[in-house]
């Protein structure tokens, strides 16, 4: 089989900006139409997206390397959306968010906090594997990072790196940085796109299934990244999931993983730009 290797590059796009440096917030918030000034400002500046080469059968960038032999040509995609979910692995809720993306046949992607990652939860990891999903890196302790040294900062990202390698063979393609809080340090050392998302406040026990459903339903469009949790004992996200999913799947949307979005829309990341990705442009 003939490998060929692209670069296609991304300047600018539909990203999101999103809360960074010092004190960032208290809660994991995300961007929403308030970061449409930003976002329009973006686009309106230099957008130059490359068509992507359909014949290659891996992609290699300057962050990562995946292959894309499963995956179909890049136009052949329609409307595609990611699930992402935050803060696990564990035992439990990741367990029955699995189960309910079995049960609809999607596959979504897990950014994983390293003290979470056990002889317990390796399995649950593997499992998301085989089921299509993608393992990523929301840290390894779920500090704040944006007042963490060099060294610090680096310690921290090998550190998760290494138990997800460790776990599934191959290491995080991304990373979202806890409390989306973010830094020049950060973007400078941790050679992973930054990725936030919509999100709908489901690490609050206050917002109920109706609000998590809602919310996500009104943020989803093409080329999205929804941002969830399936910490321990976030059951009503999973209840809301059994909301979203087929919903979704009735208005023609493709559940993607991370990777495959960015694919899908011929997207590189290009280090350097300082951006918190909550979609991928169209
Ligand atoms: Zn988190």
């Amino acid at each position: 089989m003939i490998k060929k290797l692209f670069m296609f590059a991304l300047v600018g796009g539909m990203f999101s900006l999103t809360a960074c440096a010092a004190g960032g917030s208290s809660t994991e918030s995300t961007p929403t139409e308030s970061t449409s000034e930003n976002t329009t400002a973006a686009q309106s500046t230099a957008e130059t997206t490359t068509p992507v080469n359909t014949e290659a059968q891996e992609v290699t960038t300057t962050q990562f390397t995946y292959t894309t032999e499963e995956w179909k040509a890049p136009e052949e995609y329609g409307k595609v959306i990611a699930l992402t979910f935050d803060d696990g692995p564990n035992t439990t809720t990741t367990n029955e968010v699995l189960d309910v993306l079995e049960e609809f046949d999607v596959k979504a992607s897990f950014f994983v906090i390293g003290t979470n990652i056990s002889e317990e939860t390796v399995p649950v990891m593997q499992r998301a594997v085989s089921q299509g999903c993608e393992i990523n890196s929301h840290s390894m302790t779920h500090d704040y990072m944006n007042s963490m040294t060099d060294e610090e900062i680096l310690a921290d990202t090998e550190q998760v790196n290494q138990l997800i390698k460790d776990a599934i063979g191959t290491e995080p393609k991304f990373f979202r940085p806890p409390y989306i809080a973010t830094s020049g340090k950060m973007f400078r050392l941790i050679e992973m796109p930054f990725i936030a998302g919509y999100g709908c406040d489901d690490w609050d026990p206050a917002v109920d299934v109706d609000t998590r459903v809602q919310k996500t339903l009104e943020q989803s469009r093409d080329g999205a990244i929804i941002l969830l949790h399936d910490a321990k004992g976030n059951s009503q996200t999973v209840e809301a999931l059994r909301q979203i999913i087929p919903e979704l799947q009735a208005q023609g949307y493709e559940f993607v993983t991370v990777s495959e979005l960015f694919y899908a829309k011929g997207i590189q990341y290009v280090p350097g730009l300082k951006k918190t990705f909550s979609a991928v442009p169209q």
